[in-house]
């Protein structure tokens, strides 16, 4: 382990305690793990290394953010830049969290669009994979970026921004930490708002199919969870601003499905006690967006996530491919979630210019089974031109994947301009993104 002067290692060095992502499913291929606290030292290293990848929260399930060399962590550039009340923006460095920042903006007034389902995440990691929350209307996390500061293979910082830079922005955001180290984020703010969380437990599948659309739209955020057992969606996750003209009308019975008399976790043998407040009690949008709370442990913890995106217009008919191969999915599943997000134009995100439904699932943490099972759900969706988020796990054959994005060898172009050598690859990107 070779400390610089500038940069200190980090601990999860031992080769008995090698770091691991969130799930504990990957071991990182490296333990040379250190921690930059300010620009300049994040420059310094880039120029010292041949290669290197940055880690955010850890939060991927796959090896996007693994590097057999070196990795480099922001986690302590953590603060607010600036809050800009005119230009409604706020900027942060790279290694903050959603949980850290949301309250802060909250107590200024302010407000994020969306959020993931939990606020766990670091806001670079989140941006750099797409990762998206629900809403007919609400385009994914990265949309909110209106400007990056980017140190690049050679060390030197730019500055891109969405009302300066066009194209070449809007390729760098949904960036999968390959054009270089995010130091700096702005984010779109507006107002802070309040919501209030519904559930509502067993809606028949054929009332999903014949009403998909109205019930997406019947609120802000809404989510269906699954286990594809019972033809029936066990949950619905509703979320609802409480402007005026934009309020749920929780209504005891919502097709077919009966409002919940407690707060229920998606996964409804376990306890809802890391799961947002439920029922219709009001609280701040960044209490109410994530399915689970700041301080407690997310989702089910020990587990695997694949989720995949189809065009909107096909969402029943792949949530009913999905459902036909029930009998190979339920016995590896906890539990499946199904989201709508608007179009954007972020080069690699899933949503580029069309509006998705994405079809997630939560794992038992069984890789032999679900790796066996990840081809059969992609061949099932493959007729929808299915694209599989970038954090998590699947096995579509790289070629298969590349063709699903146009504007790939213009992402290309950009990366080799900012990395020329490469330094900022990994193994997931060189096969997945850059490999011909
Ligand atoms: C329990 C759980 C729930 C989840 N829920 C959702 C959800 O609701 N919606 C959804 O879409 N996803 C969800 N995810 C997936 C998660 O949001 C993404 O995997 C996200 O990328 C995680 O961010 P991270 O900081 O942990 O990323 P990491 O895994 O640490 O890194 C991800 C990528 O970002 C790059 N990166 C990180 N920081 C920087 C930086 N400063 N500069 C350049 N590149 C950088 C890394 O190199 C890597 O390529 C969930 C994951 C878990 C574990």
């Amino acid at each position: 382990m070779i400390a610089s002067p500038v940069i200190s290692p980090l601990l999860a060095r031992a080769s008995k305690n090698k770091l691991q992502n969130w799930a504990g499913n990957l071991e990182y291929s490296t333990d040379r793990l250190y921690s930059a606290n300010s620009l300049e030292q994040v420059r310094s290293y880039v120029k010292k290394q041949s290669k290197l990848k940055v880690l955010g929260t850890r939060h991927c399930f796959n090896n996007i953010a693994d590097s057999t060399h070196n990795l480099l962590s922001l986690k302590s550039m953590d603060g607010v830049v600036a809050l800009d009340p005119e230009a409604h923006t706020v900027t942060v460095n790279a290694g903050m969290t959603y949980g850290q920042l949301c309250p802060l903006l909250h107590s200024k007034g302010f407000a994020l669009h969306n959020l993931a389902s939990l606020p766990h995440i670091s806001i670079a990691g989140a941006i750099s994979t797409a990762t998206h929350g629900s809403g007919e209307k609400n385009g994914n996390l990265a949309t909110a970026v209106s400007a990056l500061e980017i140190v690049t293979a050679a060390g030197e910082v730019v500055k891109l921004s969405r009302q300066r830079d066009g194209e070449v922005f809007l390729g760098a955001v949904v960036g999968l930490g390959a054009l270089g180290v995010i130091t700096k984020v702005a984010l779109d703010i507006q107002p802070t708002f309040l919501m209030r969380q519904y559930v509502y437990e067993n809606m028949p599948l054929a009332e999903m199919k014949n009403h998909f659309d109205e019930i997406q739209s019947s609120a802000y955020s809404v989510s269906l969870f699954t286990d594809w057992r019972n033809q029936s969606i066990n949950e619905i996750w509703i979320k609802s601003r409480n402007e005026e003209g934009q309020a749920f009308d929780a209504t005891p019975e919502f097709f077919g499905a009966k409002r919940a008399t407690k707060n229920l976790h998606p996964i409804a043998e376990l306890s809802a006690e890391n799961c947002t407040e439920q029922m219709g009690v009001p609280g701040p949008w960044f209490e109410r967006l994530p399915h689970f709370r700041m301080g407690f442990t997310p989702s089910a913890g020990k587990e695997l996530q694949s989720e995949y995106f189809v065009p909107r217009q096909h969402a029943v008919e792949a949530i009913l491919a999905v459902e036909r191969l029930r009998d190979q999915v339920s016995p590896h599943l906890m539990i499946s979630e199904i989201r709508t997000i608007a179009a954007d134009k972020l080069w690699l995100s899933p949503c580029y210019e069309q509006p998705c439904v994405t079809i997630h699932f939560t794992w038992k943490q069984d890789w032999p089974a679900v790796r066996k099972l990840l081809p059969v759900i992609e061949k099932g969706l493959a007729p929808f031109q299915v694209r599989p988020h970038w954090g998590k796990l699947f096995t579509m054959p790289p070629a298969e994947l590349k063709s699903r994005y146009k504007e790939l060898p213009d992402f290309i172009q950009l990366s080799q301009k900012y990395d020329p050598q490469g330094k900022f690859r990994n193994e997931f990107l060189s096969t997945k993104v850059f490999g011909s």
